[in-house]
């Protein structure tokens, strides 16, 4: 699938639409989710253009991926989250339920999640 620059994410990164930013660096940026399912519902999304975890494993550099997955635990950790647990969910693609084509990292916690899965 190719980028929409459009989407809600790009826009959010962008400046376009407001957001509550939790955590920002060099290669990532984090807010709170608008819809919550949890006491705490933030999202972590890489600033490069990728429209999911695939996309971004096959062609984000090294750098990129190393920023990424550590500005993810540094979300967390800023979060009080590092030592409680915490649940760490990619959608990818349509039968996953992935609304919005840029990559995102929804980190939840504060809850028993009763739903589980594996
Ligand atoms: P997905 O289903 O694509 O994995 O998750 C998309 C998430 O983005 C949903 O949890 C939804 O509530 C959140 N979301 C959608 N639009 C916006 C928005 O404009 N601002 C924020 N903060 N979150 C959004």
């Amino acid at each position: 699938m190719a980028y929409d620059s459009e989407n809600v994410f790009a826009k959010i990164l962008r400046g376009e639409i407001p957001s509550e930013k939790v955590y920002e660096d060099e290669f990532s940026y984090a807010f709170k989710d608008i819809h919550p399912q949890a006491p705490v519902h933030l999202l972590v999304i890489p600033k490069g253009s990728y429209t999911d975890f695939d996309d971004f494993t096959a062609h984000a550099s090294a750098q990129e991926k190393e920023g990424y997955f550590k500005a993810i635990s540094k979300v967390a950790a800023q979060a009080g989250l590092q030592g409680k647990g915490y649940r760490l969910l990619f959608n990818i693609g349509k039968e996953s339920g992935q609304a919005v084509p840029h990559l995102h990292a929804h980190i939840l916690a504060g809850r028993v999640f009763s739903d589980k899965i594996v």
